[in-house]
């Protein structure tokens, strides 16, 4: 039976190399930075989410050690059942108040915090309705929900397409509760979601908002609070996730909404009712990060500046940049081949820029994706523009 699955899982992997979607993880020699040491090179590296430099503050690294010492590596428990210390509730009134919410609950990743959130919160009987990009994590989160979700039956709406919204809305009258989830930063584009009239149209037809700012937290909005925050539409978006793993530079989500919410979630949502609660270092890392988001404006300011200098070079350069309207910006490639080529030949004059392709992005729709970061130096930038036309004019590409 062994042989079986070794065969299958053979014949699966040669599957998924034949059709050059194979993935090989690099290897990162160095701390996270705008130059790093990976597979035995130095390079610049554009593929990282550490958007504010925040994975090496020396402030938070600090923080980290300190709560070793006074707490020990493990919490020990999951949260409800002993494992929640007193700097876990500090993280989360913290969240709370940086967020401008009732109450914010904090799950083991965003991950986990989409696919406990979602099925807590959406039954039988109720519909979800999305945006057709949204995250992995999402597609899970409502699978695991009793509610009706499926594209097949009409409930996936093309991206940021309003009209199509409005018309799935108008026929789902008769469902108990209906819910319109988005990504507030689209993560494989780098748009973002037309939050305003998303929230417009729930109101209209009676619908709740469900908002993931994974790619939001600590990019836009005041402070780096998120979509919400950046639109003034405080109140009007029901539940906000966040993660704490990309620009927060540690790891963890949450969720941010009403006082009930977080008490609903504290008894059914099951990431946080059967898995262990966060680390201590962890956490206290993450109580220092929101205190720099919080009073230093410069990590994002760095950040925003390098991200319009990256977008403008490529632009000169002849890069298709996708209309993307954040850091994250992918530069147009379509065939999978293609992408892991370039992504190869970027490597060899040393950029790393991850080539993305299906199932993270549909067939056909492959694509370099890079993100600039606070932390990339103007040389940094024009190192990796410099590879980028080379390499870009010997793939006709520009
Ligand atoms: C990365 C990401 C997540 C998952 O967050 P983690 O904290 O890394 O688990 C969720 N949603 C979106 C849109 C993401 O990009």
């Amino acid at each position: 039976m062994n042989q079986t699955l070794q065969n299958w899982l053979q014949e699966q992997l040669d599957e998924l190399k034949r059709q050059h979607l194979y993935k090989v993880p690099p290897i990162l020699q160095s701390a996270p930075g705008g130059r790093v040491l990976l597979n035995g090179k130095e390079v610049v590296n554009m593929s990282s989410n550490n958007y504010l430099g925040l994975c090496t503050h020396p402030r938070m690294k600090q923080a980290a050690i300190e709560a070793v010492e006074k707490w020990g590596v493990g919490a020990g428990a999951v949260r409800w059942i002993g494992g929640t210390m007193s700097i876990h509730d500090e993280l989360e009134q913290k969240l709370a108040q940086f967020k401008k919410t009732e109450a914010v609950l904090v799950f083991q990743s965003g991950f986990a915090a989409n696919s406990g959130t979602i099925p807590a919160v959406m039954q039988e009987g109720d519909v979800i309705i999305s945006d057709e990009l949204n995250h992995a994590s999402i597609i899970d989160g409502v699978r695991l929900s009793g509610a009706a979700y499926k594209k097949s039956e009409g409930y996936v709406y093309r991206h940021k397409d309003m009209n199509h919204l409005e018309a799935i809305l108008k026929r789902c009258g008769h469902f108990k509760k209906r819910m319109i989830i988005t990504d507030g930063v689209f993560s494989m584009d780098g748009d973002i979601a037309p939050l305003p009239d998303i929230v417009a149209l729930a109101e209209k037809y009676d619908a709740l908002v469900m908002v993931d700012d994974a790619h939001a937290s600590g990019v836009l909005g005041e402070h780096g609070s998120g979509t919400t925050s950046h639109f003034g539409l405080y109140g009007r978006v029901d539940i906000q996730l966040g993660t704490l793993s990309k620009a927060f530079g540690v790891i963890g989500g949450y969720i941010a909404g009403s006082r009930l919410l977080k008490e609903w979630l504290i008894n059914r949502g099951r990431p946080y009712l059967f898995s262990t609660a966060h680390p201590p270092a962890v956490v206290a890392a993450l109580i220092a990060a929101v205190d720099i988001l919080m009073t230093d404006p410069e990590p994002m300011k760095r950040l925003w500046e390098n991200t319009r200098y990256w977008k403008e070079n490529l632009q000169k350069l002849g890069f298709d940049t996708m209309g993307s309207e954040t850091p994250i910006t992918p530069i147009y490639i379509g065939e999978e081949e293609k992408a892991q080529k370039m992504q190869q030949r970027l490597f060899e004059e040393g950029v790393f820029a991850l080539g993305i392709v299906y199932p993270t992005v549909p067939r056909g729709k492959a694509r370099i994706r890079t993100m600039p970061s606070a932390v990339h130096t103007r040389k940094d930038l024009d190192d990796a523009l410099e590879a980028f036309a080379k390499v870009g004019k010997e793939m006709g590409l520009i």
